[in-house]
């Protein structure tokens, strides 16, 4: 097969908040970056943002506080330096985002405006409208390509070009007409969000199917802390589209069958704004518990009706029109249906401070950057606060690309030839020719019901190790499966099975963690050991996964600091 070699300084995967950020730094400092997506950048998950972007913006509010809320929110594993860091950059890249073009929505004063979320102690999620991601994406998007940016949209990129812990570049093919090529550069920068599509209920893209997890999995590098997927409290009932937290920041309240507000019962104080994992906690609780609504008993309400008109078609035009489509029920007039969803990722390739992968909890891959949501840095720990994550990838993006042009006078390009593009060859060639009986789609649904059902909000050593099972068995399926377009020319059967590959793969590392980490944490509840545990279990856990599919975990120390390990309520 003929392999095309393209050569740049810097190649970013992942077309984001976070890889567009990064694209504009190392662009703007002239330095040849080309951007790889699977997607048109504008369709990236980040453009699906809803609620906001945290910053300390508020009169009475401050940045210790915002890292203070980050901090516990995360159940004490998040990194309290690279929170720091977050937090305290948080305002300038507001300024920094807005300056460039982004458009804000106002208070009465005409400063920015800002809004409650759960877990905080202040207002302090900006916003534009409910279609703040949309509104960053944009801007980032025309920024980096007044830049000069070169986009390879709808490019797939299948492997990183990796040899004695250096990644000199990406093997990639053209979706539209099956053209393989290699990328190669001095420094490789993944940023490809997150993996929420192993769950049958989610709230994510199409597109959210973790690649660059599995890619770095299988080339013998860890990854950090994947038994940690956060579950939204409200995802409509039946699809687990997402209904924003802003619904609930804008005084949305939480009813159960019998028309109570069970919230009073989980979080007293906070009520329907404690935690993610608390109030979905709670959710899935009262749904166990037999007083769910709708016809499957599988939901509860979200009661916007005694808000203003006004607010609801001002603040939350976008979550009106959704559960309208969706559901058939207008949150002016009527409470709608709502459950815990799959909906972020807070594992995933481990990076140190200024994003460079790790190998090793204490050592670095030349050449190879991450962040976003598929990275893992940690600043979100064990439970992400709504509004950090839209933050964390424009900040650390662009925190990336300044990194990467510090240290790209250091880097040495391999020069790559085009057996660097065997694995994904052989991938590819596999899939296209396997004459197996199975089909992707039944392996896809029956991976996303078996992980809601036994690695989803509540878990216990027997789901765990059902699921295990479960996985090997749709591992060897996955050996026997079949497509039928045998084409070059957009393939998407051809990528849907290379990405169910990703998924039973980075799946493992979910239940192995899950089923090691005998504790509760944050978004990891296990029935059996409902307790946090901080003296075996407050460490970040490294997994390895070697030639076999057989995985191997080591615990790594979390990064403390001013604020001390504490019981958490809300
Ligand atoms: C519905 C929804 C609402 C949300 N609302 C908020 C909110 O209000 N506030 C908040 O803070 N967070 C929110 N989040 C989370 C937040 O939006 C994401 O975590 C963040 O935007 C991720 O940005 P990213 O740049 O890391 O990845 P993404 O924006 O997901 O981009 C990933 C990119 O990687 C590319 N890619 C992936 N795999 C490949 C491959 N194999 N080859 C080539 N390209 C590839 C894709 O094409 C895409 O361009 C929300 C998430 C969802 C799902």
């Amino acid at each position: 097969m003929d392999i095309k070699i393209y050569h740049y300084d810097v190649v970013i995967v992942g077309a984001g908040l976070a890889g567009l950020a990064a694209a504009r730094e190392t662009t703007a400092a002239g330095k040849k970056t080309a951007v790889i997506t699977k997607l048109h950048p504008l369709r990236s998950h980040s453009g699906a943002a809803q609620g906001g972007i945290n910053a300390a913006l508020g009169k009475d509010d401050s940045i210790e506080l915002h890292e203070f809320d980050t901090v516990k929110g995360s159940d004490y594993l998040a990194d309290q330096d690279c929170v720091e860091l977050l937090c305290s950059k948080a305002p300038e890249t507001i300024r920094w985002i807005e300056k460039m073009g982004a458009v804000f929505s106002r208070d009465d004063k005409g400063n920015i405006a800002i809004r409650p979320f759960g877990g905080q102690s202040k207002p302090r999620a900006c916003y534009a409208k409910d279609r703040t991601g949309l509104t960053l994406l944009q801007t980032i998007y025309e920024q980096a390509f007044r830049e000069g940016v070169k986009v390879y949209d709808e490019w797939y990129t299948a492997d990183i070009i990796y040899e004695d812990n250096k990644v000199s570049g990406v093997a990639a093919f053209d979706i539209r007409s099956g053209e393989m090529a290699i990328f190669n550069a001095k420094a490789v920068m993944f940023a490809t969000g997150g993996y929420g599509r192993a769950y049958k209920i989610n709230s994510n893209a199409h597109a959210n199917t973790g690649d660059a997890l599995s890619i770095v999995a299988r080339h013998g590098l860890p990854l950090e802390d994947m038994e940690f997927v956060q579950f939204h409290p409200s995802g409509l009932g039946g699809s687990g589209i997402l209904i924003s937290e802003a619904a609930r920041g804008e005084g949305g309240k939480l009813l159960n069958s019998k028309g109570e507000r069970f919230m009073e019962k989980y979080a007293p104080n906070a009520l329907e704004l404690a935690s993610r994992d608390v109030v979905s906690r709670a959710i899935m609780q009262e749904i166990k518990e037999g007083r769910g609504v709708g016809p499957d008993k599988d939901a509860v309400y979200i009661d916007l009706t005694h808000l203003p008109k006004e607010t609801i078609l001002t603040k939350l035009p976008e979550l009106r029109d959704l559960a309208i489509a969706f559901l058939g029920q207008d949150m002016l007039h009527e409470p709608i249906m709502i459950a815990a969803t799959a909906h972020y990722s807070m594992g995933g390739i481990p990076v140190d401070i200024n994003c460079h992968v790790k190998s090793t909890p204490t050592q670095i891959v030349e050449g190879f950057y991450a962040a976003g949501e598929c990275s893992c840095v940690s600043v979100h720990g064990a439970n992400r606060l709504g509004a950090n994550s839209v933050l964390e990838a424009l900040l650390f993006g662009r925190h990336a690309g300044e990194n990467i042009v510090k240290d790209l006078d250091n880097l040495v390009c391999r020069e790559v030839s085009e057996d660097d593009a065997t694995r994904m060859i052989t991938e590819y060639n596999w899939i296209k020719t396997n004459n197996g009986e199975e089909s992707v789609a039944v392996i896809r649904a029956e991976l996303q019901e078996s992980m809601t059902t036994n690695a989803g909000v509540f878990r216990t050593a027997d789901s765990l190790k059902k699921q295990q099972k479960v996985l090997e068995k749709l591992s060897k399926r996955y050996q026997n499966i079949r497509i039928a377009d045998k084409s070059k020319i957009f393939n998407t059967e051809l990528q849907e099975a290379i990405e169910l590959g990703h998924m039973l793969d980075y799946s493992k590392f979910i239940v192995e963690g899950a089923l090691a980490r005998n504790e509760s944490r944050g978004a990891h509840f296990r029935e059996d050991y409902p307790k946090r545990d901080d003296k075996k279990f407050l460490k970040h856990t490294y997994a390895y996964m070697d030639k076999d599919g057989n995985i191997r975990q080591e615990y790594a120390d979390v990064v403390l600091g001013k604020f001390e390990v504490q019981e958490r309520t809300y």
